[in-house]
């Protein structure tokens, strides 16, 4: 199983027959990974990433700090940008089109653009504030359609469609871009 952090981005997750307690190890490339006990619930694996998260920043590795500091200055200018933003085209596009959506969340994970979960959360890449703005409102609609069709069926394109007429294209130009900060 993948699981999604919006710090770490993708987190591996192995069940592991053997195991009696919840392990985490770090790639040479600097993957996290998970080894958990068979019956192990998500709940659990999201409770004890929480509690050991500061103890796993300290062991990923760290890059020439030079680069880092850039890194983070970056990420921070991003983020304040993208709070100013996102979730008020957001709610834009909500109140225009009639979606009703919980909370809105900013991530900075290498892997996705955006995400929309069962509880109506809404997850949205500050990522996005380096992209043309129609690429952006597309990511936006795509989420939003996601509250009515959990899947990529037609029927959640025709969603998008009527939104985003030029969605094909936009989601091809965003390919170009990537997430990561
Ligand atoms: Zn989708």
């Amino acid at each position: 199983m993948i699981l999604e952090d919006p710090e770490f981005g993708e987190i591996l997750v192995r069940k592991n027959p053997l195991s009696t307690g919840i392990k985490f190890s770090i790639s040479t490339s600097g993957r996290l990974s998970m080894s958990v006990p068979k019956h192990s619930s998500n709940f659990l694996i999201k409770r004890f990433l929480e509690r050991n998260r500061a103890l796993i920043r300290e062991k990923l590795p760290v890059q020439d700090p030079k680069t880092q500091r850039a890194r983070d200055a970056k990420i921070k200018i991003l983020k304040n940008k993208a709070r100013e933003y996102l979730p008020y085209r957001l709610e834009y596009y909500a109140q225009l089109y009639g979606y009703s959506y919980d909370k809105c969340r900013l991530t900075h994970a290498n892997t996705r653009w955006g995400s929309c979960s069962t509880n109506r959360t809404i997850s949205l890449n500050i990522g996005l504030m380096n992209v043309p703005e129609v690429l952006r409102d597309y990511v936006i609609l795509h989420e939003l359609a996601h509250l009515h069709h959990m899947d990529h069926s037609s029927a959640f394109w025709a969603e998008v469609a009527t939104h985003d007429p030029h969605y094909r294209v936009h989601r091809k130009r965003l390919r170009a871009f990537s997430p990561g900060v």
